[in-house]
């Protein structure tokens, strides 16, 4: 563990996810020394202290979302390897076929510390017939070749990983969390970290995911670092029995469906699709919402999904992250401090569930610690309207989604980091800065925060003058 702090690193990385790892695989066979400090914990000691499955969103979130790792590798570890998941690497890169090379390079680093040789690609008749129904209905069915690390495998995937890394030089500084940059004449020099004081480096990489977005934004306010909100995704979490998702779990395991509503013209997307699972809670600072996982060695009869309405806002309120807060609140407030939970035909017809229709409903509830209710009174009546159709176009693809027995959770609400402003090298708007993965609002799943460490340890190389040997 580095203790001098009088020492000037090449480069610091703060956040020892995907982005900041692949970042320090690209630097690790030059001169240049690295550290990277991440507040979480070694891969062993990233243990759930309820002694739940890595998913578990009960627990504290620190083990789930920070360590050597980041966060869901540990937890779901599914590879989607495709640039427009998870973000839109093109965008990044600025060109398609680079954003396809990187996401092939970053499947072989995987493949490389043992990620699983098996691709589960969509494929087959059931596909064709998918595809027909999805097009003949206005839908965009994603197709995503995907490597399932599993929860079981992960940890020995970033051990493996991280015991490389270190091998070749780079040092970890763990349990240690970095609260301020230093920016001297416009230029970073280092970090300053709560405990440990002073770190000071050439080049500085912010790399710390979701969980580090609070502290982005304040660092871009204070220093003045070019940036600009990004959207939200405003929705629910639809609980439907497995047999109706069946057909096309079965063809992807966690399929995406990209909707325009007929109202608004509004996006609405699948998301986080987890077969034969569990709805669950999540706690935020001052509310609450919720998220599904599955289990390994549990099963349920249900399915559940995010169907999520984008949100982008101009004038005069920018602030996505204030407004998605308050929807929050309001829902919390109504559901008196626990989701709300509504049957499909119960906001068709306008009227709230009651514990009665929720007892005869066909399907049962996985989360119990609910309130029934009515999603209307807590959610903008655009969002309601667009969760309403969106589901009745989905209903036209997947038969029974829609039913009256459908279960909707609300909220779930899924914020972006600020996206900084960077280059081509994704240098920020202060020399030597630079930035990648989901806590800058470049990326946002696995794969295109790894792409983006990528980019960033490429860019950092070039601005040092050192090349790969
Ligand atoms: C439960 C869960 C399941 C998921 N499942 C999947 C999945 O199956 N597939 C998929 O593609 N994506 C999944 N995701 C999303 C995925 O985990 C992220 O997109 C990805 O990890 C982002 O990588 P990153 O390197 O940008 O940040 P992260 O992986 O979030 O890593 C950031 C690191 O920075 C550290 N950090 C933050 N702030 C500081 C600070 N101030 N000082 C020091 N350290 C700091 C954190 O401790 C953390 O370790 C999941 C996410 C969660 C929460």
């Amino acid at each position: 563990m580095p203790t001098k702090k009088e020492k000037i690193w090449d480069v610091i990385i703060v956040g020892a996810g995907p982005a900041g790892m692949f970042a320090a695989n690209e630097m690790a066979d030059t001169d240049l020394s690295i550290l990277i400090i991440d507040m979480g914990r070694e891969v062993k000691k990233r243990i759930c202290p309820l002694g739940h499955d890595m998913g578990c969103t009960e627990c504290k979130p620190c083990h789930i979302m920070c360590g050597v790792g980041g966060a869901g590798t540990l937890s779901g570890g599914r590879l989607n390897l495709r640039p427009d998941i998870g973000g839109d690497l093109s965008e990044v890169t600025k060109d398609l076929e680079k954003a396809w090379e990187l996401v092939n390079y970053v499947d072989k680093v995987f493949l490389k510390y043992g990620g699983p040789t098996e691709l589960h690609e969509p494929k087959g008749e059931d596909l064709k017939h998918l595809r027909r129904l999805a097009a003949a209905s206005g839908i965009k069915f994603i197709e995503i070749p995907q490597r399932h690390i599993g929860s079981d495998h992960a940890p020995k995937v970033i051990q493996a990983f991280a015991d490389d890394l270190e091998e070749r030089g780079v040092k970890f500084l763990l349990r240690t969390k970095v609260k301020d940059l230093i920016i001297e004449k416009g230029r970073c020099k280092g970090v300053d970290t709560v405990r440990r004081g002073e770190f000071r480096s050439k080049y500085t990489l912010m790399a710390p995911g979701r969980i580090g977005g609070p502290w982005v934004e304040e660092i871009a306010r204070e220093k003045k670092l070019a940036a600009s909100f990004g959207p939200i995704d405003v929705g629910v979490r639809v609980e439907v029995p497995a047999i109706v998702m069946d057909p096309v779990t079965s063809i992807n395991m966690d399929p995406k469906f990209h909707i325009h509503t007929p109202r608004y013209d509004d996006f609405v997307r699948t998301f986080c699709t987890n077969e034969r699972g569990f709805v669950v809670k999540e706690w935020y600072d001052g509310f609450i919402g919720v998220n599904g996982h599955a289990l390994i060695d549990k099963e349920s009869n249900n399915t559940n999904f995010a169907l999520l309405v984008r949100i982008q806002l101009t004038e005069p309120l920018e602030n996505t992250t204030a407004y998605g807060r308050s929807i929050a609140e309001l829902a919390t407030t109504i559901g008196g401090g626990k989701p709300i939970l509504q049957r499909m035909g119960d906001l068709r017809r306008g009227r709230r569930s009651n514990w009665g229709r929720l007892k005869k409903n066909l399907v049962k509830a996985t989360l119990k610690d609910v309130v029934p209710g009515d999603i209307s009174m807590a959610l903008p009546h655009r969002v309601v309207m667009d969760i309403i159709e969106g589901l009745e176009k989905l209903n036209e693809i997947i038969p029974g989604v829609a039913a009256d027995s459908t279960l909707i959770y609300a909220p779930e609400i899924k914020f972006y980091a600020m996206e900084l402003e960077v280059n081509k090298y994704l240098e920020t708007s202060v020399k030597n800065l630079f930035a990648a993965g989901d806590g800058v609002g470049l990326s946002g799943d696995i794969v295109n925060a790894a792409a983006t460490g990528v980019i960033a340890g490429q860019g950092i190389m070039k601005s040092a003058g050192v090349k790969k040997p």
